[in-house]
């Protein structure tokens, strides 16, 4: 199998299988108990707390942890609930539909705008949205779930007020996120009715999954693989890239490529719809997606394509190419002995013109 769809979610690193094995054995006891199995599970889960606190430059009192990004960016709305809270249009449906329902009038207003978006890779004028946000008295918050072990993050220098954060998508379990409270900012928990998080998150804690996501932290500290995507992985995505727009007419791409975290492609086929071209792919055992993973099944063209693009028929031939550090020069090579195939016969069976024929 050739897997490209590490934006949607990322196998379990073996370093993170072993440690929830382990985990599984040993840290079962409730991390609030007060006896010696108890203490030892909290510690493992600070443990965790700190190397995520080491890898973004924050204090470990201003991390909680959480059931994944989406929980993580619907805390953050909650907290501003009634008040204004502006996104960017490329934000993830956790954060639009959650300041939809949510948002109001009240001032100071909530600015969140991601560093890097999932679908298409593009960086976004954080630097600008926390100038605005700040001198207005407003607070930022930055959902960074794709920015993590991609780029060296830093949410001093960044000057954010909140961000967020999955586990799965760096190598760790599904279900397990953060997110980064600034110290002295404005919060409300989402989940009340317990002691757990200083009862900023009740529930009993997720021990295993928090070790998992602690193993896969000292993963990206280790190997730094922020410098492995800027090298190797750019460089696989690259290729990819001008191969497609140089063996596959009307072709191109979505991902400004100088602009985007190194392993996002975006690209579309005229006259091709981006589901077919994902069907046939994954027949010859390569795996993309359209898109966003999250939202398919849903006809409208992804909201983000749309936004970039401002055409329907560029949105639904889109497809999106996500690395991880396991790809490698013979993906691209087989992912380029079939894809001219199947634009080549999707486009032939079509019923849209081709525009650039
Ligand atoms: N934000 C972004 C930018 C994402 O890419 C995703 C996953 N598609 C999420 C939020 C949701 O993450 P989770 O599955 O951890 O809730």
């Amino acid at each position: 199998m050739v897997y490209l769809d590490y934006a949607a979610t990322s196998p379990l690193l073996p370093e993170v299988i072993d440690a929830m094995r382990e985990a599984e054995q040993r840290y079962f006891a409730n991390a609030s108990a007060l006896h010696t199995p108890g203490h030892l599970s909290m510690n493992k889960i600070e443990e965790a707390r700190e190397l995520l606190a080491k890898l973004i430059n924050a204090d470990p009192s201003e991390i909680i942890f959480t059931s994944g990004a989406s929980e993580s960016n619907n805390t953050v709305i909650r907290t501003f609930e009634g008040h204004k809270i502006i996104t960017s249009p490329l934000e993830h449906h956790s954060i639009i539909e959650a300041a939809r329902v949510l948002g109001g009038n009240e001032k100071p207003a909530l600015y969140s705008c991601m560093l890097a978006n999932n679908e298409i890779g593009e960086f976004l004028p954080i630097a600008d949205v926390v100038k605005k946000a700040h001198k207005e008295g407003g607070s930022v918050h930055s959902d960074l779930t794709q920015v993590l072990g991609k780029l060296p993050i830093d949410v001093k220098a960044l000057d954010l007020d909140y961000a967020t954060f999955s586990a799965h998508k760096i190598g760790g379990p599904i279900g397990v996120g953060a997110l980064y409270v600034k110290n002295g900012v404005p919060f409300k928990p989402l989940i009340i009715g317990g002691n757990q998080e200083k009862k900023r998150r009740g529930t009993t804690y997720n021990t295993v999954g928090i070790i998992g996501f602690g193993a896969a932290l000292k993963y990206l500290l280790d190997h730094k693989t922020w410098e492995i995507y800027d090298t190797k992985i750019r460089a696989l995505r690259d290729e990819l890239a001008q191969r497609i727009l140089e063996e596959i007419p009307g072709s191109s791409l979505n991902t400004d490529l100088k602009n985007s975290l190194p392993n996002i492609l975006n690209a579309s086929f005229e006259a091709a719809e981006g589901e077919s071209i994902q069907l046939y792919l994954d027949a010859e055992g390569i795996v993309v997606s359209t898109g966003s993973a999250c939202a398919s099944g849903d006809i409208k063209p992804s909201h983000v394509l749309m936004a970039k693009t401002g055409d329907a028929e560029v949105a639904h031939s889109s497809i999106r190419f996500s690395f991880g550090l396991d790809n490698t020069e013979e993906d691209i090579d087989k992912v380029m002995a079939v894809l001219p195939g199947i634009i080549d016969r999707l486009q032939k069976i079509s019923t849209i013109e081709r525009k650039t024929k």
